[in-house]
């Protein structure tokens, strides 16, 4: 399989490590948002969040949060954003499932494009959460 992530958890493409243990790892990336912009990834392949095993899924967010503060704490950042981009369609690119973790200052000049929506009633609003809510209780 021709991934690029798998090559760098592999060592057999380079990257600027941040974190490793034997579940994750986390490197700079390589087009920042801002700088210090980090991936973390599961070493195992997987092309989407939802298959990667709840250890592991749960390592990576706790990274996350670390990378976050340390952010916060070196680099001067007043927040920090978690991205996933989960599917083409929601612009994943790389097909190994992974989190960025951007830092974020007032002035740094990064807007997301997020629009707000209104739902047209309030059945519709009920209909679209009952369907999620039936699909993931477990
Ligand atoms: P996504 O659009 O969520 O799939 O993001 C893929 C990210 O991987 C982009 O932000 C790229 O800049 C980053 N990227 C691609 N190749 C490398 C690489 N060799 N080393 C570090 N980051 C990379
Ligand atoms: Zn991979």
């Amino acid at each position: 399989m021709d991934c690029i992530f798998c090559g760098i958890a592999e060592g057999k493409i380079p990257c600027v490590k941040v974190y490793e243990d034997e579940l994750i790892l986390a490197f700079l990336d390589i087009a920042p948002i801002c700088k210090g912009h980090v991936l973390v990834i599961p070493k195992e392949h997987h092309q989407s969040i939802a298959s990667v095993p709840e250890a592991t899924a749960g390592r990576m967010t706790r990274i996350a949060a670390r990378i976050g503060i340390a952010f916060k704490r070196e680099l001067d950042a007043d927040g920090f954003n978690f991205h996933l981009s989960d599917g083409a369609c929601a612009g994943q690119v790389v097909m190994h499932a992974h989190i960025h973790v951007v830092p974020r200052n007032p002035e740094d000049g990064f807007h997301w494009n997020w629009r707000q929506l209104k739902y047209a009633s309030e059945d519709e609003t009920k209909a679209i959460a009952e369907k999620i809510k039936q699909r993931i209780k477990g």
